[in-house]
């Protein structure tokens, strides 16, 4: 495998005050959405990859406002560049998995073994050693904190089940939701060793009474409301749930 040419990351305008930014070379399947809201006082990123490669410099438009990182929970590819930023902001429930991160409590060890990425981060790299940077919560975030851009209000739902200290961001004035992995378009889990499908249910139909009109999930495309009922419906039904990452990896292989 060639070390990657050229930057790591991909930033995608969605409009003036929404980019996402991807990991070109994380295999799409894993790959975390970074949501980077561009507010009038300050920017706020939401999820922050595998930290593979060092985000800042390579992202220029992180550079231009202060910047808060806010975790929407403690997964290995959500939390890798958190350490970057002097703002952390997250759940209580899992402020020990960012103080001192580790590959099981991440869910890295479930995943590290596939073919995660198509490029290496640098010369020698092996992802065998990957490890994550402890990146202790300078704030903790739940239900009912505010956080305010200056431009807009976002409103923090705690939402267990995938993870329990899982928190989702939503806009009440342009009915927007960034979920984190609370619910995203495609198989759903709610196996990981801290996951908990009964309150997953709870969770999924809280979102399921609110106003949404668009979703900005954690993996995979955006989507509207309907997808975001047929999502939830299925889910209730006992569908829409990753079973078995092995033999969901390799499915995604073929
Ligand atoms: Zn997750």
């Amino acid at each position: 495998m060639q070390v990657a040419a050229g930057a790591w990351y991909e930033v995608h305008r969605v409009d003036p005050g929404l980019s996402r930014i991807l990991e070109s070379h994380v295999a799409p399947w894993m790959r975390c959405n970074m949501w980077l809201i561009h507010g009038r006082d300050g920017n706020l990123l939401i999820d922050s990859g595998m930290g593979l490669r060092p985000i800042k410099p390579e992202v220029a438009i992180l550079g231009e406002k202060p910047v808060t990182a806010v975790c929407t929970h403690c997964h290995f590819d959500h939390i890798g560049c958190a350490h970057e930023f002097d703002t952390r902001l997250g759940h209580a429930l899992e402020a020990h998995d960012y103080a001192a991160p580790d590959l099981g409590r991440s869910c890295a060890s479930s995943w590290i073994g596939a073919e995660l990425i198509t490029a290496l981060p640098h010369a020698g790299y092996e992802l065998r050693n990957f490890r994550l940077t402890p990146a202790p919560l300078t704030g903790h975030l739940d239900e009912g904190d505010i956080l305010d851009t200056g431009d807009r209000v976002f409103h923090v739902l705690h939402l267990p089940g995938h993870s329990p200290g899982s928190i989702a961001l939503y806009d009440h004035a342009t009915r927007t939701l960034f979920s984190g992995d609370v619910i995203y378009d495609g198989m759903l889990i709610d196996n990981a060793w801290h996951s908990d499908p009964g309150d997953y249910e709870q969770s999924l139909r809280r979102l399921k009474e609110l106003p949404i009109d668009l979703v900005h999930a954690g993996h995979e495309n955006s989507f509207g409301r309907e997808r975001l009922h047929d999502l939830i419906d299925t889910y209730m039904s006992g569908g829409q749930r990753l079973a078995d990452p092995g033999v969901w990896i390799k499915d995604q292989k073929t």
